[in-house]
């Protein structure tokens, strides 16, 4: 069997996962008429503290559909560099919105306050486009997993909102930050304008996303995930797969990021290894010496039925997830240092 870390993706439903959607009463959610959707729905935004909350098939819509009710075409939206949001939604903010994207060259996937007031400032004529939506990445997936520091967020919403500006959260993996830095989602639900979590990554989840935030902005979704075409009927059988995670597999989120450190140790302690960067969740990302090549390096773990992504730049990355037992650990920690 293959040990596949290409990212905490590839999980599978576990048994009692699957047993959950199979008892899920569904309905038509076009019509609002799905129990477990409504149910999911209800439980999210009372999680965060928020509102309102909307399903989605992926966190792509869920992302796009904030972009969209958040901003006007021609208008611009600030993130980072690494930004999930400019690099790997296939370009959708320019066709979805037609806004720009300004990016500001941060550390790992993360920018500070400053550097926000920085892009913000400068000349705020006809010329300039206007700026609509900061966009925040927690954890970054580019960056390696890497976790905000609240307080730097909290300085950043500051001039976000005296700037009137919107702040949306991608929150493809927030979970793992809240249990790797021991937040609560009630603390971002107070920050964020709009927040997207994934329940397709960390927590297990076959499929699905959620957008949170007002009312109103929930209303507008609505229309807009219309729009894009995810509107869905009887889905119910997979919020029922979402409800479950989010009942059972947040905490067990400690268990990846563990596994994630050991990866790391043996990675430090093998010289073919030129640098690691810090690893503070589930995402691993190494160099390996030029003379073996990232491409060569991936392609002889292959071999052993270990898979692993090129990063591009040389850059190799391990996703620990649910589906990665210690069996599966011990012999990876083996062929890394063997190799
Ligand atoms: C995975 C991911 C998304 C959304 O991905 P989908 O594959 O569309 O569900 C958004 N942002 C980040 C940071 C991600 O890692």
């Amino acid at each position: 069997m293959d040990i596949n870390l290409i990212s905490d993706t590839v999980t599978r439903p576990t048994p009692k996962m699957l047993e959950a959607m199979m008892q899920a009463k569904v309905g038509d959610d076009v019509f609002k008429m799905d129990p477990t959707v409504n149910e999911l729905q209800e439980k999210a935004a009372k999680m965060f503290g928020m509102e309102d909350a909307l399903f989605f098939p992926s966190g792509t819509m869920a992302n796009q559909t904030a972009i969209k009710l958040h901003t006007q075409p021609g208008d611009k939206l600030i993130c980072d560099k690494y930004a999930h949001v400019y690099n790997y939604e296939g370009g959708g903010a320019a066709f979805n919105s037609g806004v720009t994207c300004k990016l500001i060259d941060g550390n790992r996937g993360m920018f500070t306050a400053a550097q926000l007031q920085e892009a913000i400032s400068g000349r705020s004529d006809i010329h300039v486009p206007y700026s609509r939506l900061v966009c925040i990445e927690n954890t970054t997936n580019k960056g390696g997993g890497a976790c905000w520091d609240f307080s730097e967020l909290e300085k950043i919403q500051k001039i976000a909102k005296e700037n009137n500006l919107e702040f949306h959260l991608d929150g493809a993996r927030l979970f793992n930050a809240l249990v790797a830095k021991n937040e609560t989602p009630k603390q971002y639900g107070e920050l964020f304008d709009t927040i997207s979590i994934c329940l397709s990554k960390g927590l297990g989840a076959p499929i699905g996303s959620i957008l949170l935030g007002s009312k109103e902005h929930i209303s507008k979704a609505l229309r807009i995930r219309k729009l894009l075409g995810g509107a869905m009927r009887q889905v119910g059988f997979l919020a029922a797969a979402a409800v479950y995670a989010l009942d059972h597999h947040i905490e067990r989120l400690a268990d990846d990021h563990l596994k994630a450190q050991e990866i790391g140790a043996i990675l430090k302690s093998v010289s073919y290894v030129t640098k690691i960067e810090p690893i503070e969740t589930n995402i691993i990302i190494f160099y390996v010496d030029k003379k073996i090549g990232a491409d060569n390096f991936i392609n002889k773990m292959k071999t052993k039925n270990i898979l692993l992504t090129p990063m591009g730049e040389g850059r190799i990355r391990i996703v620990t997830h649910l589906d990665y037992t210690n069996t599966m650990h011990k012999i990876l920690l083996k062929e890394l240092k063997d190799f």
